[in-house]
């Protein structure tokens, strides 16, 4: 039942949904799974996750060493789900609106000025 209607919401989504119905999915399926982790815990998953980003951008992108023997299974677009998730997450923990979060801070980024 629970993965059914997790299955449910997440069939909702599609190219038209906003962050507030990404948002709400996610309410909903951290509610099916009882998923009730500390926000210490869910930024260890969090950097985990960016880890998981960064070895697969590193794959693509660099001439650093891999492991030739490791079989990698991953991909960029799984690990960016991965971090977005958890980014969607934490979010959910502390009720931040992600849209007015994003629109706040890029107006300030605006401001700042690079050399
Ligand atoms: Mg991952």
């Amino acid at each position: 039942m629970t993965k059914d209607k997790i299955r449910e919401e997440l069939n909702k989504l599609n190219e038209t949904s906003n962050m507030s119905d990404i948002q709400n999915y996610i309410k909903c399926m951290l509610k099916e799974n009882n998923y009730n982790n500390t926000p210490l815990e869910l930024l260890c998953y969090l950097t985990e996750e960016v880890g998981e980003l960064a070895k697969e951008i590193r794959k693509h992108e660099s001439n650093m060493e891999m492991d030739i023997n490791k079989k990698y299974s991953s991909n960029i677009k799984d690990e960016l789900a991965d971090v977005f998730i958890y980014v969607l997450t934490i979010a959910d923990k502390y009720n931040i609106d992600l849209l007015d979060a994003l629109k706040r801070k890029e107006t300030i980024n605006l401001e700042r000025t690079w050399e």
